[in-house]
Formats: C-alpha cells, structure tokens, sequence
C-alpha cells in the first residue's frame, strides 16, 4: 500500500534545508505544469534554467526509453557509445578538445577549479594555486565550490573551508588587477551572473579578464553552468562575449532534467588530468549521456537559438509594458531567456512576493536574490504561453504593487 503524500508530509520526513512551495506538480507538458488539485500553471522557471526544452518532451522521453531498454550503468571502467558520441558533439561545437563528465553543476566545477590547480603544480609548482572569483557569484554547493562562490552565506558553519581563495568585484577591471598575480591559477567567472542577480558581463571586462589571465599564465574558468545550452541565444554564452575560456562548465539544461554535468577543456590543460587523477562513479553515464546528446541535437539548430531571441524580446516587451502600468522595476535586463526584473528600490526584499502572487495566478517564476525577479522559461516555449503567462503576471503584478504600496 503507497500512503499519501502531501507539501505536510514534507515537514515530517525531508531535511529542513528547503522550503518548497504549498503545491506539488505531478505532471507537465511542454510549458504547462499540473499541480496534485489539477490545477495548471505556466512555466516560467523551467525547474532552475534547466528544462530548456520544457516537460515530457517526446524526443526525449523515446531517447530516455529506448536507452534504458538497452543499457543503465557501466562504470568508467568501460566507455560507451552515448558518452562518446556526446563527447564527439560537445567538443565539435566549442572550443574544447576534452570532455569530463559529473552529474551536477557543483561536480563539474569541483573538477574544473582541481584541474586548475593540478595544471597550475605541473608546470609552474605548488606556490601557484590562488582562484579568483567574483562576489555574488554561483558555483554550487560542495565545500570548494561554496568557497570559491563569492556568496559568504552559503560558507557560514561549515568553516574550515578550502584557503587560497580570493574575491574580486564583478565587472570592475581596476580590483582585478589589484588581485591577480603570478600565484593565480584561474579566474573563475559567470559570463552572466545567475543567482547573483542577472548581470551580465561587460565586454570591455571580459576582454581585460582574458587579457589578464594570459599575462599571469593563469586560466580561465568559464562556469556556464546557467548560461549555457542555448540558454543565452547562442550554445554558450562565451560566443557572445568575445572571449573563450579554458575551461568551461556546463549542466543543468544538458539534460533537460535528468543529472548530467561536463567540463571540458583545451587538450593542453586537459592533459594534467591524468589517468587516476580524478573520477566519478556515475559520470557519463549512458542514460544521462544519450539523453543530454539528443538535447544537444535539438538546442543547436538556428530554429531554436534565433526562437531563444525573439523570445527574448517578447519577454522584455511583456516586462516593459507592464512596468509602464505599475512602476515596479527599475531595471530590465539579461540575454536570451535569462531574463531578470529589479524591483525598484522602494520594492526592496519583495522580489519573492511577486514570485508568489504569480503562483496564485498560475504562474511560475524564480527569484534571483532579494531584488530581482527571474526568468528562465523553456527555449521553446510557445508564443501563446507567453502571452498567457504574461497575463498572469500582469495580475500577480498588480496584486503586489496594491499589497506593497499601500
Ligand atoms: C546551478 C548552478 C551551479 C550548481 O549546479 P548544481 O547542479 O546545483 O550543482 C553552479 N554554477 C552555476 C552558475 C549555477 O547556476
């Protein structure tokens, strides 16, 4: 006999260290999610950024199907066709000549922040291990990639935390240059900061990181773990920023939901990575391998990264126009379909308000710090979504401002 379960039983069995939502999807299609009452809500969230293909895709649930009739599990002891083939893709359409795989965002950069070091001890020795990062930047929640995140909350209490760790301001070319020395190993950067707010990098930034990298011999690190699969209107989002990394990591939408995470790499740095340096049991997996390739498939194609454009600008135009109503945002702005809203500094510590009035509505949207709103929809999601989910929104909106302005 199953016993029901319930958002209650929650509070009895799970760890305390979320605090999910009153409802619980049990279904979704495409942009539509339904909730354990049948009620429907339009997906602006895309779980985070990651089902950029939207829920029950038919390509992928007959790629997952015909996988598992054939072959789960291996272990790196043996290789197989799918990890291979993706492999074979990822460093086709990059700049990487080398692929690892994890199953999260936080393994692969736990193997991109080790190999920066080991490459570092191999050809310049171990006084060479300093990480730049930025402040409210993101890389996941194990404890280097906490320390390496510029986000002290996410540190407090479990200190001792991996040394040699330094934060720089975002987009600020003069505090890195004060940072940076020849005991950098990598700088580690968002080309678009996610949970830290939306904020893209300058260009005339990028160039200098990259400039500065290659003067102190150190590496890049690209973490595109949000910003990449197509998520910004190009595969990666290093495409646009006219710079290209070293290392770059990528997960969440590479499997549109099911675990999967890579880093990859020139062959030159690829090679300190040697033979039993580092490892993982379920990394490149088959199933997540086959899955993430036929994402890959269908996410580069220019049907999909020009759709991801336009779609960009309807949600900026959705956002304007309602903010010419209601006077909430003081800034619009992201790529592709990571788009965030900042609320107006009157509005401060409510992004999360909007959040659940959009709910109420039927609609799903995230937050990305106190201040901004976020979207990451589906790259695909239909044009009649939007302008429904932007409907609700609009209601949610309004509900807010009437709340808060009161
Ligand atoms: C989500 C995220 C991570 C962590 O990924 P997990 O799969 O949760 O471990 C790392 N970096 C960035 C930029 C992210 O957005």
């Amino acid at each position: 006999m199953t016993e029901q379960v319930t958002r209650a039983t929650f509070d009895e069995v799970m760890f305390p260290n979320y605090a999910p939502a009153a409802i619980i999807p049990v279904r979704g299609e495409g942009s539509r999610l339904w909730d354990q009452e049948g009620k429907e809500y339009i997906d602006f969230a895309g779980g985070i950024a990651v089902t950029a293909l939207g829920h029950s895709h038919p390509v992928l649930v007959d790629t997952m199907r015909e996988q598992a009739g054939k072959l789960w599990h291996l272990s790196n002891v043996m290789t197989n066709e799918p990890a291979l083939r993706l492999a074979q893709k990822l460093t086709q359409k990059t700049f990487a000549d080398r692929v690892f795989f994890a199953n999260s965002g936080a393994e692969a950069n736990e193997a991109a922040f080790k190999l920066a070091r080991r490459y570092a001890f191999d050809h310049f020795g171990p006084e060479k291990n300093e990480i730049i990062s930025f402040y409210q930047s993101f890389h996941g929640r194990t404890l280097f990639t906490v320390s390496v995140g510029g986000q002290a909350k996410y540190k407090e209490g479990f200190e001792p935390t991996p040394g040699g760790i330094k934060h720089c301001a975002y987009n600020d070319i003069e505090a890195l240059k004060a940072l940076i020395s020849d005991k950098t190993c990598a700088v580690v950067m968002e080309p678009i900061q996610g949970e830290g707010g939306i904020i893209p990098a300058d260009k005339v930034f990028a160039k200098a990181v990259r400039e500065l990298c290659d003067e102190h011999k150190a590496l890049l690190v690209f973490d595109e773990v949000q910003s990449g699969v197509g998520r910004t209107g190009t595969l990666y989002a290093y495409e646009q920023t006219g710079v290209t990394p070293d290392i770059l990591t990528t997960a969440k939408a590479l499997g549109n939901g099911f675990p999967v995470g890579a880093m990859i790499a020139t062959e030159e740095v690829a090679k300190s990575l040697a033979f039993g340096t580092h490892g993982s049991t379920y990394g490149g997996n088959p199933m997540a391998a086959a899955i993430a390739e036929a994402v890959i498939d269908i996410v580069d194609t220019p049907e999909v990264l020009e759709g991801v454009n336009k779609r960009h600008q309807l949600f900026v135009d959705a956002l304007t126009a309602i903010n010419e109503k209601y006077d909430v945002f003081k800034d619009i702005r992201g790529m592709g379909l990571l788009v965030g809203a900042e609320v107006k500094d009157e509005l401060a510590g409510h992004a999360k308000d909007f959040l659940a009035n959009a709910a109420q509505e039927g609609l799903l949207v995230l937050v990305a710090g106190p201040n901004v709103i976020r979207f990451t929809p589906s790259l695909i999601v239909p044009e009649a979504d939007i302008k429904e989910g932007f409907e609700r929104f609009e209601r949610a909106v309004a509900k807010t401002a009437a709340d808060l302005k009161k």
